[in-house]
């Protein structure tokens, strides 16, 4: 038998044992099976050792196409140092191949931390009466984005606890339309993702309504069990609820969503496969995976030992399964937060992460203060520099710090924005707009360390495009954005 026939008979047999693992199944039990996500970590556990798997699974992994739940699987449990180097190697490729070396920047606001739900993780649990409560006001929102414009910000991720008399689905709308309705000196709040509690169809509708960019949920932790333990009380406590949510939000004709567990509440290997299998779900679904996944850690905070919690995983463990997400689904941006170290920033950035907050305050109304408050903060900051110093940083270590928001704008949303993603095409817009939103930032916002770096990226990079008509016309715009326009994007 051949090396791919006998792998392909391996996944026969396994899938025949589960009937009840259906990725088109619209039920959370069904195409996130707890039996199948227990038969892959055994499956991955048993053949970790087997290089040849390995190699097959390697190879169909360079067709960019990507992988399954369990044969990603099998890569993470590997443990030969040549092959897990070549694992490294290949998710280093691919992030080259689709996302060059551009990163996206933005920023979290958080509105408000009233919250019903009893997380355990989460500092902002009703139980806890160490914290302050706090909502912002509309004005209070329109300092927030003042401040966040100053920094140079463009691209938000609104975060808020779920409580429906606090935090009602207008208080999030009106919430949007301040944000978008600021414009302060050159600034501007081009896009804005939500990251709120699950909820209805017709609420997704009005956040599409809205103009969102990306609906984010992260399942915290895909074991049910698990999950129930975790989430004791509140709406949140209902695992289908939450886990179908997505399926909801496009529904409701969000189609651009990002996933993500909470690494550190279960084993890594068991979210791993979930995670996938989400993903998997999505696109078998809906015809579009998820825009993102986001890999957050528990961290420290009010009320929250992450030692309490004894799934805890070494650095090098999280940048391999970041290496393996790449690796997995080529196409999906990865998102890494400043609850990491700047050290595991550059290790991860490099194996596969598109997307990164900075400067980020993680307390309600924290940007608007001179100094950090800590004390309405959901989690520590690992990474306080400032979005100047992230900028700098990232330019020194060569990449592209962007601050782009087309797509969504163009509507390149869902399987449209897919299919330029999975074509490569999308690298055409990725690129220039990169260099041209950093152009503005340099101009508005920049130290002069920064600025004088910054021009020297942008007249290197200016000469990789490969269009000569695209070279002429970012040149032109360049110019454009030092005269004062604003806002140019492909
Ligand atoms: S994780 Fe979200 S839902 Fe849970 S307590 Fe914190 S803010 Fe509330
Ligand atoms: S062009 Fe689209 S995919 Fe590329 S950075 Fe901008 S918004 Fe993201």
């Amino acid at each position: 038998m051949s090396g791919d026939s006998r792998f392909v008979a391996q996944r026969i047999i396994l899938e025949v044992k589960n009937m009840k693992y259906d990725m088109h199944s619209m039920k959370a039990e069904e195409f996130i099976n707890d039996a199948e996500i227990r038969e892959t970590v055994a499956f991955a556990n048993e053949h970790k050792n087997d290089l040849a798997l390995v190699d097959e699974i390697l190879e169909k992994a360079k067709k960019r196409k990507g992988l399954s739940h369990r044969e990603a699987s099998v890569l993470l449990a590997c443990e030969d140092e040549a092959k897990v180097k070549e694992i490294y190697d290949l998710a280093e490729q691919i992030k080259k191949d689709f996302y060059g070396n551009r990163i996206v920047l933005f920023a979290p606001l958080y509105l408000s931390n009233y919250c019903v739900n009893g997380c355990l993780y989460c500092p902002y649990h009703l139980k806890n009466k160490h914290i302050p409560r706090k909502k912002l006001t509309q004005e209070e929102v329109a300092k927030e984005v003042i401040a966040l414009q100053d920094m140079g910000h463009k691209r938000l991720a609104i975060e808020a606890g779920e409580d429906p008399v606090n935090n009602p689905i207008e208080y999030i709308l009106d919430c949007i339309k301040t944000i978008y309705s600021i414009k302060h000196k050159n600034g501007a709040i081009r896009r804005v993702n939500v990251n709120i509690a699950a909820t209805t169809v017709e609420n997704y509708t009005k956040l599409k309504d809205a103009g969102i960019g990306t609906y984010i949920l992260f399942q915290e932790t895909y074991n049910k069990e698990n999950y129930e333990v975790l989430h004791p009380t509140g709406p949140k406590h209902d695992y289908a609820y939450h886990t179908e949510a997505m399926d909801r939000a496009m529904e409701g004709g969000i189609d651009d969503v990002g996933i993500g567990v909470l690494f550190g509440l279960d084993n890594y290997a068991y979210e791993f496969a979930g995670l996938l299998m989400h993903a998997e779900h999505l696109e078998a679904v809906h015809g579009v995976g998820p825009h993102t996944i986001s890999v957050p850690r528990v961290k420290p905070a009010d009320d929250i030992d992450p030692d309490d919690f004894d799934n805890s995983l070494s650095d090098d463990m999280f940048c391999k399964i970041a290496a393996c997400i790449r690796i997995a689904v080529p196409y999906t941006g990865m998102i890494i937060s400043t609850r990491e170290t700047p050290e595991v920033r550059e290790k991860i950035i490099r194996l596969g992460v598109s997307q990164i907050s900075g400067g980020s305050r993680t307390s309600v109304g924290g940007y608007a203060e001179e100094e950090r408050p800590q004390d309405t903060a959901q989690f520590d900051v690992s990474d306080c520099r400032t979005l100047d110093e992230v900028v700098n940083w990232l330019m020194r270590a060569g990449y592209i710090p962007s601050f782009c928001t087309a797509c969504y704008r163009e509507g390149r949303t869902g399987d449209r924005f897919m299919e330029l993603c999975k074509s490569g095409q999308i690298q055409n817009c990725c690129h220039p707009n990169a260099l041209m939103t950093l152009k503005e930032f340099l101009i508005d916002y920049a130290s002069d360390d920064t600025k004088r770096i910054g021009e020297e990226v942008i007249e290197r990079e200016i000469d990789t495009i490969p269009k000569e008509k695209v070279r002429e016309i970012v040149r032109e715009r360049l110019v454009k954005i030092a005269d004062g326009e604003r806002d140019f994007r492909f």
